[in-house]
């Protein structure tokens, strides 16, 4: 079988994974794994250690340890632990666990984090790539004449996504009730649909979700074909949080939940030409 491809996070370019370097990376409060290519990974191993570098244990308004816990917990999880630091880092109480922290990062200029969730398999180009990464999409298969769940990796996601589109475009009311049928499986209900609005009511309304789907600001769950989140919650302590899919298909589909003030890290990432992911 293909070697297991990962797509960097910074350049999304898609490589074997011997060319690729598991980084703990902030995601909101916990450190959780980032992957990166060889030439984006010196960046983010900067970027954890400004942050960790940053936190400030003494301002009560601020729970800085948190992400500090969890930086430990992560690498310890894939096998790094403090305990076999050569010197020991110096320092007492939260700064002497910075500090393990900071040589622990250092370490990891040298050395390898394994990749340890589980692999879904791209059906267009056959590689596997991390679960957490695969794009789930409808797709039409003509065999059964409807829309069906399939996995694309990085690379294949948006040829897949055009011809799905294509499909829609080209189709009648039958593929219009298909399709909103497709996305009702996965939790996302068109009203329109449901409630018996004609196939031109909902058509623009699908069209504005595979558009979603293109850009990544929708993405549907593994979910029951693959009974792959309770492995990925075992495997993972702490996977990227997944926007959850929007209940309802009244436009724009990103109105749902008010935005948190941007936290340290957010701050410290645009600081570094970061923001945005
Ligand atoms: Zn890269
Ligand atoms: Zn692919």
């Amino acid at each position: 079988m293909t070697e297991r491809h990962v797509q960097c996070s910074t350049c999304g370019v898609l490589r074997p994974e011997g060319e690729s370097r598991n980084i703990p990376t902030l995601a909101g409060e916990p450190y959780v794994d980032g992957y990166y290519c060889s030439a984006h990974a010196g960046a983010a191993l900067d970027a954890a250690r400004a942050h960790l570098a940053a936190l400030d244990f003494e301002d009560d308004t601020r729970d800085d340890m948190m992400p500090l816990v969890s930086f430990h917990a992560l690498v310890r999880a894939r096998g790094l632990m403090s305990e076999t630091l050569d010197p020991p880092a110096p320092g007492v109480g939260m700064e002497r666990v910075r500090n393990e922290a900071l040589a622990l990062l250092d370490l990891l200029r040298h050395t390898r984090l394994p990749i340890v969730e589980p692999s879904a398999l791209c059906s267009g180009c056959y590689r596997p790539v991390p679960a957490s990464q695969v794009r789930v999409i409808p797709w039409f298969n003509d065999d059964l004449a409807d829309f069906v769940t399939t996995f694309r990796c990085g690379d294949c996601v948006a040829d897949s996504l055009a011809d799905t589109r294509a499909r829609l475009t080209a189709g009648g009311p039958r593929e219009v009730g298909r399709l909103a049928e497709f996305f009702h499986r996965h939790a996302i209900t068109i009203h329109e649909h449901r409630r018996g609005d004609p196939p031109e009511a909902v058509r623009p309304l699908l069209e504005l979700t595979l558009e979603h789907l293109v850009r990544g600001t929708l993405k549907l769950q593994l979910g029951e074909t693959v009974p792959l989140n309770d492995v990925l919650s075992a495997a993972a302590p702490a996977p990227p949080p997944a926007p959850s899919p929007e209940p309802a298909a009244e436009p724009p589909l990103a109105a749902a939940e008010p935005r948190p003030a941007p936290s340290l890290w957010q701050r410290i990432r645009r600081a570094f030409g970061r923001a945005g992911d």
